[in-house]
């Protein structure tokens, strides 16, 4: 097939796909070009009080085993339980000073996931769940579980999808993983271990020091004023960039060279 027509068919996929459904999206630092060095991520469940313990490791656990059975294979090691030490690790817990730590607003954030790289690898990654939202701590609604499975989503480099989903900007009514949810976290884990396998190293890992994300993950309230007004022109626009982004990705596999796309 010429290169040409192959890369029209892309543009055409790329166009339709906000219309076909798929609009998951990778975190701009795993597009760069960081991701897990190996597979699958060790995590553990910290709490400070013990009353917390139980619905958070459960839910945890549930929101684990929901991802992995979409993708068919096993993601994150979780420690069983959860630990009232000191947090340390790749790790989820509760924030009592959440605007203080994070920097978000307490009002309108339920979570932040927070990637740090070192070199080209995620070095480390925790989840910091919003304490002072007594709905969320309580699970009302089930709030917690699904803020839980987003958060989840950012550990890998999935960030907000354009549709209706689990990974959507917004808590909303999805009580479960989508289609678009299977195929973003299919292709992320996809990415993850195609680089393991030719050893990718991102043009910014050189760059002195540990990197720490700022967290492209929060979920705002649905009442909240998230950016879903324009998100028509948005997904266009995020949507011809990740598809420029797969052709040109796919072309450079199929001539077995090194990525190059996502510097
Ligand atoms: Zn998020």
């Amino acid at each position: 097939m010429p290169k040409s027509f192959f890369l029209f068919i892309c543009c055409v996929f790329t166009l339709l796909k906000p219309c076909i459904g798929f609009a998951w999206a990778f975190t701009e630092d795993f597009k760069q070009g960081f991701y897990w060095g190996s597979l699958p991520i060790s995590f553990g469940k910290f709490v400070s009080s013990p009353a917390d313990g139980e619905l958070l490791s459960r839910l945890t656990d549930e929101a684990q085993q929901e991802w992995e059975n979409q993708a068919g294979k096993e993601i994150w090691s979780v420690t069983p339980g959860y630990s009232t030490n000191a947090p340390g690790g790749n790790h989820i817990r509760w924030s009592n000073n959440f605007a203080a730590e994070t920097g978000y607003d307490p009002n309108t954030t339920l979570a932040v996931t927070v990637r740090h790289a070192s070199g080209t690898y995620f070095s480390k990654v925790e989840i910091i769940l919003n304490g002072g939202n007594s709905a969320l701590r309580s699970n009302t609604n089930n709030m917690l579980k699904k803020t839980i499975l987003h958060e989840l989503g950012h550990t890998v480099g999935l960030d907000h999808s354009q549709q209706y989903s689990i990974m959507g900007a917004n808590l909303s009514g999805v009580s479960a993983l989508t289609f678009d949810d299977s195929q973003g976290i299919n292709s992320a884990i996809d990415e993850i271990q195609y680089r393991q396998q030719i050893g990718y190293v991102s043009p910014l890992a050189s760059e002195s020091g540990n990197k720490t994300f700022a967290a492209c993950g929060s979920v705002a309230f649905i009442s909240g004023n998230d950016s879903d007004n324009d998100s028509g022109t948005k997904s266009f626009v995020l949507s011809l960039a990740m598809g420029i982004m797969l052709s040109m990705l796919i072309a450079a596999r199929r001539q077995k060279l090194p990525i190059s796309i996502l510097q």
